[in-house]
């Protein structure tokens, strides 16, 4: 174990490189923004630099940029290279190897893309990619593909084409502004964005995706804030990982929203080596709750290109949402999510609570080891509910029958079956041969042949019952 002590963040004004900055300069988005540091030789000013991290810095033109806001490389510590913030910022050589099931859209969003930059995944909800530029590039992030490629600008052909899938898509109620960083846009294209999207009678939410709290607090401005207010419903999801993330100046970003009555969730990802323990997690969860912003999802890292150091196994959430159901407030619970790759959306996973069932009892089991038997309603009428709320929401003609499991549950199908289902594609082969005969043919004619002698048994009886009377 190394002898570390853990240092508060320094003073700006500290660090050689910007000894001659002021609050005012410190405090402005845009220089934040434009004083981004980006070469090997303005970060050995603020760190020292493993031979690993100075190899990453040289081949981060190959990845995703080095970019780090001057904000967010004040809270590294320069001697640790094991501290958090640097690790989820300087790059490291690993990023070139590639694992054999690392790929370059994991999620396939570039596959159920419509038109260019939004993706159309689930049924009621779209993802409008409105920037492809961060203020800080995360090194483990799964857009990788996307986020800071150079020659990736957004221009106003292509969000306007977005809007207008919008538009006429009926069944989209949720549109979730991201990319890159969906803050990342100045005030006039966003609210240009807003103002659009707000006038299409069906999008009942609008939500941004942003790191901008954690890594750029500075750009949450009443200005912004302002505008957000006009466009409500708008919600906000954010990504702190760790409780050192969250600073007074990012506490203080995230009760400006809120005071704005954006609420604001929190999205942290599993990263190995940086925040992958119940107590690290707990910390962060607690802290999130204390400034009012939601824990809502905890991720398990993505089979992104050349970012596999950074993943832990699925165990390792589970292990977290088993140290956290129960032994803390429900509002410090966060789902984990695996999103599946090939583009299966995300999945929530969580320890086994139910241990058993009959069609009376179902048995689970609490997080302190106890078990308890639940008896099941004797008389449930399922759905009995729906009838009455049928007069008061009528079903619209955008809503669209149940899908998946969901549909199995209803009724609406008795079966899912996977594609490329070797026994089908015999079936298509046997159905084409002109010669085959089965014993369903055979059953159906005896059907027939049956249905027709209990018709001429019938006809007799009442031949006979007329010739009686
Ligand atoms: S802010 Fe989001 S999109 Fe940008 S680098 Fe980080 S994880 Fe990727």
């Amino acid at each position: 174990m190394k002898n570390f002590v853990y240092k508060p963040n320094r003073h700006w004004q500290e660090v050689e490189l910007w000894k001659d900055v002021s609050q005012e300069q410190w405090d402005d988005w845009l220089w934040q923004l434009t004083h981004t540091i980006r070469t090997l030789k303005d970060l050995k000013k603020v760190i020292n630099l493993t031979p690993e991290e100075e190899r990453g810095v040289q081949i981060a033109t190959k990845t995703i940029p080095l970019n780090i806001t001057p904000y967010y490389a004040s809270l590294m510590n320069p001697d640790n290279p094991d501290c958090p913030i640097r690790k989820q910022s300087v790059p490291i050589d690993s990023e070139l190897n590639k694992s054999k099931y690392d790929l370059e859209d994991p999620l396939e969003e570039d596959e159920d893309s419509p038109v260019l930059g939004l993706t159309h995944r689930y049924p009621d909800r779209v993802l409008f990619l409105v920037t492809n530029q961060c203020s800080m590039y995360c090194r483990y992030c799964t857009r990788r593909r996307f986020s800071g490629q150079i020659g990736m600008g957004v221009p106003k052909k292509q969000l306007d084409s977005a809007i207008e899938y919008i538009q006429n898509t009926p069944q989209v109620r949720d549109v979730l502004i991201s990319g890159g960083d969906g803050l990342l846009i100045n005030d006039h294209i966003l609210e240009y964005i807003l103002k659009n999207l707000r006038a299409i009678d069906h999008v009942e939410i609008i939500r941004i995706g942003t790191r901008a709290p954690v890594v750029f607090p500075q750009r949450i401005t009443d200005q912004l804030c302002d505008i957000l207010k006009k466009y409500h419903p708008v919600w906000l999801n954010t990504h702190f990982n760790t409780s050192i993330e969250i600073t007074e100046e990012a506490k203080a970003a995230c009760e400006k929203l809120i005071n704005a009555g954006v609420p604001v969730g929190n999205q942290a990802v599993i990263l190995a080596g940086i925040n992958d323990s119940v107590r690290i997690m707990k910390k962060l969860m607690h802290d999130l709750v204390k400034m009012r912003v939601r824990p809502y999802y905890i991720y398990q890292c993505d089979l992104s290109e050349g970012i596999s150091h950074f993943r832990a196994p699925i165990s390792k959430g589970l292990e977290i949402i088993e140290g956290l159901r129960g032994h803390t407030s429900g509002y410090a619970n966060p789902q984990f999510v695996v999103d599946a790759p090939g583009g299966g959306g995300k999945i929530t996973l969580q320890p086994n609570y139910i241990l058993s069932q009959s069609a009376d009892m179902v048995v689970i089991r609490n997080y302190e080891g106890v078990i308890s038997a639940y008896p099941e309603p004797k008389d449930y009428n399922a759905n009995a509910a729906d009838p009455y709320f049928e007069t008061v929401y009528p079903v619209s003609k955008n809503e669209k029958a149940q899908e998946g499991i969901a549909a199995l549950l209803t009724g609406g199908k008795t079966t899912i079956l996977p594609k490329g289902l070797e026994r089908l594609e015999r079936r298509d082969l046997f159905e084409k041969n002109p010669e085959r005969s089965t014993l369903k043919d055979k059953r159906e004619i005896r059907e027939k042949l049956k249905e027709k002698k209990y018709q001429a048994e019938l006809k007799k009886a009442k031949e006979e019952g007329d010739s009686q009377s």
